[in-house]
């Protein structure tokens, strides 16, 4: 009996035809007997995870194929980024994604990381635990220059604007709201009251002395963005779908975010880096251990450089990159047959537009006792002609539910 979850995200898998390998695309060109071999056992189809014609980002993206709305469950980035950093979120909390910066005596940013400082915790301690108004603000450090800050208190609202210009040379902005309540108008005020505060601190810490007698940049600026609310009475993953436990396999932050946010145990791997170089035979060792042997339910794993790839324009790279994955994903024939195999990915990422794209992107279900179709084969132009037809993001948890036999019944 199936009772148990893998799921592949190959980020931004999905390409368009590229001339230089005769109109196939980089799925297409590359050789991938083991997926095909999972393909043939395997019901396919075609998936577009914000629906038809809509182009999505890699986060809004997740959320969708995972199950929530991004209309009630998303409104920026931030809660994500803190998440992915073991922050802790509470309900009507405020998270921002943060970079210290440096900023000239007129509060022209100078440099948007500092210098490439390498380490932040001597500064987000600075900042860490100061009240404002009764709003509590939150400062932790994250990898390099970045940050994660949440503002905790009543009566706050996520509707105001960013205070990087994102632009070096430019002057740090006011934080405004950007509706008229009384909630944005009082969280944007209580944040520029922080930003003040928080620039006199920077400026004259220690650090920042010590900085600039070595000749670096000092980190005098805290640029925030991504303004996002925790949504109020959002269910966890194992909870809204009935999982025991479940983790997530990731190299990059984001997707560490993503997996955190939901509740899912986030699970280090040695070599796992989100880059071309990244181990993909460590993440799937320890993906089969997870389910094998730790008893882990569900495990979402997101493989990055697909995207990344294609986002260089590097339709080589990408094509050999999936030829790299498609050897680790042999390990899988070791699975315990308990297990249901979803391989998918977020969004498209075309080299020709080096971006994302709204093209579909296949999906497959494979499992004991599913209905497998004729497709032999791993590419969007197969599994156009798949048994599962068109899908949707928000259509793929209830496919799962309705294979572990979870999905409620309507009627008698
Ligand atoms: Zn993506």
């Amino acid at each position: 009996m199936v009772n148990k979850v893998l799921m592949i995200i190959m980020d931004g898998l999905g390409d368009r035809p590229i001339k230089e390998f005769e109109d196939k695309t980089p799925l297409e060109k590359a050789c991938t007997p083991n997926f095909n071999k999972i393909v043939q056992k395997s019901q396919c189809g075609l998936m577009s995870s914000l629906g038809k014609f809509i182009r999505p980002g890699s986060d809004t993206a997740h959320l969708a194929i995972l199950g929530y709305d991004i209309n009630t469950y998303y409104s920026g980035r931030g809660p994500i980024e803190v998440s992915g950093i073991g922050m802790d979120l509470h309900e009507g909390d405020i998270a921002f994604r943060g970079n210290f910066g440096t900023v000239d005596d007129n509060l022209n940013i100078t440099d948007r990381r500092a210098g490439r400082i390498t380490e932040v915790s001597e500064f987000a301690k600075a900042l860490d635990g100061i009240i404002i108004d009764g709003i509590e603000f939150i400062v932790k450090p994250a990898v390099a220059h970045r940050a994660g800050v949440i503002m905790r208190g009543k009566g706050l609202s996520s509707n105001i604007t960013d205070n990087d210009p994102h632009v070096v040379g430019e002057k740090v902005r006011k934080v405004i709201p950007t509706d008229n309540s009384k909630e944005a108008i009082f969280t944007a005020n209580v944040l520029n009251k922080f930003m003040k505060q928080s620039y006199d601190i920077l400026k004259n810490l220690e650090a920042n002395k010590i900085r600039k007698q070595e000749g670096k940049l000092e980190a005098n600026f805290l640029l925030l963005r991504g303004a996002g609310t925790y949504p109020q009475g959002m269910q966890k993953f194992n909870t809204k779908y009935g999982f025991n436990k479940s983790a997530c396999v990731a190299g990059g932050g984001l997707y560490k975010g993503i997996g955190a946010f939901l509740g899912m145990d986030i699970i280090n791997v040695d070599g796992a880096t989100a880059l071309p170089n990244t181990n993909i035979d460590n993440k799937i060792e320890t993906t089969i251990d997870l389910l094998n042997n730790k008893n882990y339910d569900f495990v979402f794993l997101h493989i990055k450089p697909t995207d990344s790839l294609a986002e260089d324009g590097n339709y080589l790279g990408k094509k050999d990159f999936i030829e790299k994955v498609d050897k680790s994903i042999q390990k899988l024939e070791t699975l315990n047959d308990d297990v249901l195999i979803i391989i998918t990915s977020d969004h498209s990422t075309a080299c020709e537009l080096k971006a994302h794209s709204a093209d579909p992107v296949p999906i497959m279900f494979c499992c004991n006792g599913i209905l497998s179709d004729d497709v032999v084969e791993f590419s969007e132009r197969a599994f156009s002609k798949g048994g599962l037809g068109f899908i949707e993001g928000k259509d793929v948890m209830q496919l799962v539910l309705n294979i572990l036999g979870k999905l409620p019944l309507i009627g008698a």
